[in-house]
C-alpha cells in the first residue's frame, strides 16, 4: 500500500497527533449536534435545554415575520444567489437591506458582505498594506487578527481597551508606516465590555490613523439598538463601522457602513466581496425583516441587557455594559466540568477556553437572549453562584 493514502499516511498522523496534544490540554473541540428551537430553548441527544450560548440575543431567528420574509424570498428568487454580487449575484434585496443598514449606523453608505469573518478579512487588506501599521485590540475576534495578518505590514496588538498604550505604539511606530488602521471590537465578544470609543476616536485623529469597530454583538442590543457608537453621548462614531448579521440579527451575512467613496473602493477592492458568491436571496429578505423589528421594538432590544444585569446582581458579578457575561473559571478543565454541571441541569453555557480567550482565563459565557424567562435567569444565577463559590473554596 503507497504511504500517500490511509489511517498511516504523514498527513494522518500529523492530525492524530495534533489532536492528541489538543485533548491532553483539555483544548480539544467537538461539534455537538444541537437543535436549536425558539424561546431559546435547545435539544441534545433528545434532552432538553435552555441555552444561554447562542448570540440570538432577540430571538429573531425564530421570528415569524423574519421567517415569513426569508421563505417568501426563496420561493420568488431561489435559494442561491447564483454569482459574485459584481456578476450577476446583486440581487435589488441587497440595496433595501444596505440602505436600512446606512441609515441604522448614521453612515452614507453600506456593503453586505457573506460574513462577517468575510468582511473583516477583506476590508482590513483592502485599506492597508506592506508598508502601513495595523494596531488590534488584543482582545479583539479572530477575524480582525487574520485580516491584520493579510495586509503584510506592521501589525501590532496594544492592551486591552488601554489608550496609553495605543498611544505609546502610535509614538514609537506611525512615523515609520504610511497609513495605520486601528482596529477593535466595539463590544468584546468574550467579556461584554465596551471599548471606549471616544477615546479611541481622539487618539486616531491625533495621530492620523483610521478608526475601524467590529460591532457584532453591538447591533441589535447596546445603543437602543444601533450598537456600540450609540451606547456613547454624544455618538462616537469610527471611521469604519463593521458588524454582522449573525447574531442579534439572527440570520447571516456581515456588512460594513462608511462613506459613499469608502464602500465604492471596497466594491472593487475587497477581495472576500468581488470574488465570493452574495448571500442568499433569503438570508438578505431575513435581515431587512429582521432590522425593521430591531429600530420598531424598544422593549425586546432593551431585554437581553435587562436580563444579564438581573442574573449579575443575583451573583455578584459587575453590573454589564452588554448581553455577554462572562464566568471566569481559569483552568481549562475547571470551565469544561463546570459547564458539564450546568447542562446536567438543563442549561446550556458553554465553556470557552483558549486560543478563543488568553490561557488562564478558560470561562463560562453566558449570553442573554430576549426569548429568556425571568425565573430561567433566576435558576441559571443560583446554579452559577454555587459555581463561584466553589471555584473559591
Ligand atoms: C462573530 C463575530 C465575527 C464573525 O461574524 P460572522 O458573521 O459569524 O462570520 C466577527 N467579529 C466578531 C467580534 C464576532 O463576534
Amino acid at each position: 500500500m503507497s504511504n500517500r493514502q490511509g489511517p498511516q499516511s504523514s498527513l494522518d498522523r500529523f492530525c492524530a497527533g495534533k489532536l492528541a496534544d489538543m485533548e491532553a490540554r483539555f483544548l480539544r473541540r467537538t461539534l455537538q449536534e444541537t437543535e436549536r428551537q425558539p424561546i431559546g430553548k435547545a435539544s441534545r441527544n433528545g434532552s432538553p435545554y435552555i441555552s444561554f450560548s447562542c448570540n440570538d440575543y432577540l430571538g429573531l431567528s425564530h421570528h415569524p415575520k423574519v421567517i415569513e420574509a426569508a421563505v417568501d424570498a426563496a420561493k420568488k428568487y431561489g435559494v442561491g444567489s447564483g454569482a459574485s454580487r459584481l456578476v450577476t449575484g446583486n440581487h435589488p434585496l441587497f440595496r433595501d437591506l444596505e440602505q436600512k443598514l446606512a441609515a441604522i449606523k448614521g453612515t452614507e453608505d453600506c456593503l453586505v458582505f457573506g460574513s462577517g469573518y468575510l468582511a473583516n478579512t477583506g476590508l482590513i487588506p483592502a485599506l492597508a498594506g506592506s508598508r502601513d501599521l495595523v494596531l488590534v485590540d488584543e482582545l479583539a475576534h479572530a477575524c480582525i487578527n487574520t485580516g491584520a495578518q493579510l495586509t503584510r505590514g506592521t501589525v501590532v496588538r496594544f492592551r486591552n481597551n488601554d489608550v496609553t498604550d495605543l498611544e505609546a505604539h502610535l509614538c514609537r511606530q506611525r512615523e515609520k508606516a504610511e497609513k495605520c488602521l486601528i482596529v477593535t471590537d466595539g463590544v468584546f465578544s468574550m467579556d461584554g465590555t465596551l471599548a471606549p470609543l471616544p477615546e479611541l476616536r481622539a487618539v486616531a485623529d491625533r495621530h492620523d490613523a483610521w478608526l475601524i469597530t467590529d460591532d457584532a454583538h453591538g447591533i441589535g442590543t447596546i445603543g437602543g439598538g444601533r450598537g456600540s457608537a450609540f451606547a456613547f453621548d454624544p455618538p462616537s462614531k469610527a471611521d469604519i463601522q463593521m458588524g454582522t448579521l449573525s447574531k442579534a440579527v439572527g440570520g447571516y451575512g456581515g456588512y460594513v457602513c462608511a462613506t459613499r467613496t469608502v464602500c465604492e473602493f471596497l466594491r472593487n477592492r475587497a477581495r472576500s466581496f468581488v470574488f465570493s458568491t452574495g448571500l442568499s436571496p433569503m438570508a438578505v429578505a431575513a435581515a431587512s425583516a429582521a432590522l425593521d423589528i430591531i429600530m420598531t421594538d424598544r422593549d425586546l432590544v432593551e431585554r437581553p441587557l435587562n436580563l444579564a444585569r438581573m442574573f449579575c446582581r443575583l451573583t455578584g458579578l459587575p453590573e454589564p455594559c452588554s448581553p455577554i457575561v462572562p464566568v471566569i473559571i481559569g483552568e481549562n478543565e475547571a470551565a469544561l466540568q463546570a459547564s458539564e454541571r450546568l447542562a446536567a441541569a438543563g442549561y446550556l453555557v458553554t465553556a470557552i477556553r483558549p486560543p478563543t480567550v488568553p490561557v488562564g482565563t478558560a470561562r463560562l459565557r453566558v449570553a442573554f437572549s430576549a426569548s429568556h424567562l425571568e425565573r430561567d435567569v433566576e435558576m441559571l444565577a443560583r446554579l452559577v453562584h454555587r459555581e463561584l463559590k466553589g471555584s473559591c473554596a
